[in-house]
């Protein structure tokens, strides 16, 4: 995609360094897990981590769950037990029980890292150990100077250096979608003449991918850094293009694959006419809600950039400021080409300075945390809980009117309530 010059890819980005309010990376187990269908996510930590895995999981206590927590105990943290020992023993009662498990991937957190933990190392020994049958991998889902989708970024770069290598020239697909929403991508991509088309992560372990050289590789997510980098170092060349949420950014993602592969913009147009109508019919019924609305990104899911992006394009919002944990140049440059001039963009965070922008800001809507969300609303705030945007099927043209919804049943919400307590509105203002 050409530079825009109103676009902000030059704007001066502000960037603060402080106290942080987000969750650790562990969070993307819980998707993660119903993606991968033989995998086993075994986090090594404290019964924190546990805690954290089961309130964010709960629904799984009906099901044989895929992930769970070697509980490292004191006397492990204080060095006196072989942790190691403990974990090979953990690993080989588990498998000797789950015959279905042909994935385990070994989860760091903050105590494994704290007494370091040599996650990799055990994730050799115990490959020796179980393979070929399991493949065990590692990654770090710690919440030391992590947020919550670094997670699945880890997950899927510890991936990238076990693909087996291929020359064939072929598309793959990066980043944990839910399934419905990948066999809908997988469609369109059919339907435009671009394949083979594999997927990263793989459903399951014998479809994994082999990459090489002739892989051109395009990410769904705005969050997968260490992916990217990882893929790179395996010769595999990146498409650049806009995230695929809303109806543009899908068109632009779609366009960008289809002319990696010789195919015309005009073909994507007339192959994606109608779901692209059905798409824009929706955002615009959610639009009435947002146009005109200020619209506030703390930073937490990274998925901050894209949608602003589509809020500001497709639903007439005005972002006020846009936070992101980190920004990366070649992902989120062709969004920042989109997103015209106005906006601060700040990257990290000093969460008390941010809160003194936002209360000065007043703005109609916040996108945050959790931790943040009930003291705005106690100040008369209106807050979306950035998490939910990862727990939702948002992406491509079948999820987009139901992305701006999102968005408005807050302030649909806030208006009904202010209608009924006119005070509560006037403290709003
Ligand atoms: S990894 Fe760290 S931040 Fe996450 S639940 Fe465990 S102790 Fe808490």
């Amino acid at each position: 995609m050409s530079a825009n010059l109103s676009g902000c890819r030059d704007t001066p980005v502000l960037k603060q360094r402080g106290q942080r309010e987000v969750f650790c990376g562990l969070t993307g187990i819980i998707w993660l897990h119903r993606k991968m269908q033989d995998a086993f996510f075994l986090v090594v930590g404290s019964r924190t981590c546990a805690h954290l895995l089961q309130s964010a999981a709960g629904v799984m206590i009906f099901a044989e769950p895929r992930f769970g927590t070697a509980i490292l105990e004191e006397k492990d943290l204080a060095g006196m037990a072989d942790a190691n020992t403990e974990l090979d023993r953990e690993v080989a009662r588990l498998l000797a029980r789950r015959p279905d498990i042909k994935q385990l991937f070994l989860v760091g957190s903050c105590p494994s890292e704290v007494i370091k933990l040599d996650l990799a190392r055990a994730a050799e020994r115990l490959s020796e150990i179980h393979g070929p049958a399991v493949r065990v991998l590692n990654f770090s889902g710690s919440g030391i100077e992590t947020t919550f989708t670094q997670g699945e970024d880890a997950c899927l770069a510890a991936q990238v250096p076990a693909l087996s290598e291929s020359d064939a020239r072929q598309l793959l697909l990066v980043g944990a979608l839910p399934d419905v929403v990948e066999d809908q991508a997988l469609d369109l991509l059919s339907r435009l003449g671009v394949e083979p088309v594999r997927c990263l992560p793989a459903r399951r372990a014998e479809d994994a991918a082999s990459i090489g050289p002739n892989t051109v590789f395009a990410l769904t997510q705005p969050f997968l850094g260490d992916t990217h980098a990882a893929l790179v170092k395996r010769g595999a060349r990146p498409i650049s293009a806009p995230f695929p949420f809303g109806a543009e950014g899908t068109t632009l993602w779609l366009k960008a694959v289809a002319a990696e592969f010789g195919i015309p913009a005009a073909h994507v147009d007339a192959v994606t006419a109608a779901p692209r109508a059905r798409a824009e019919k929706a955002i615009a019924a959610a639009a009435r809600t947002l146009r005109g609305k200020r619209i506030f990104f703390m930073p937490d899911s990274q998925l901050e950039i894209p949608l602003a992006r589509f809020l500001a394009r497709e639903c007439g919002m005005i972002p006020v400021e846009i936070g992101t944990p980190y920004l990366h140049a070649d992902l989120h440059g062709p969004e920042l080409d989109l997103i015209a001039q106005g906006p601060v963009i700040s990257e990290g965070q000093d969460v008390d300075l941010q809160l003194d922008r936002v209360r000065a800001a007043r703005p109609d809507l916040t996108v945050c945390g959790l931790g943040l969300a009930n003291p705005l609303e106690a100040e008369g705030l209106v807050t979306k809980w950035a998490i939910e945007l990862v727990f939702t099927p948002v992406h491509f043209y079948e999820q987009a009117g139901d992305l701006a919804a999102l968005f408005a049943r807050p302030l649909r919400r806030r208006a009904l309530i202010g209608a009924q307590h006119p005070n509560r509105l006037e403290a709003a203002e």
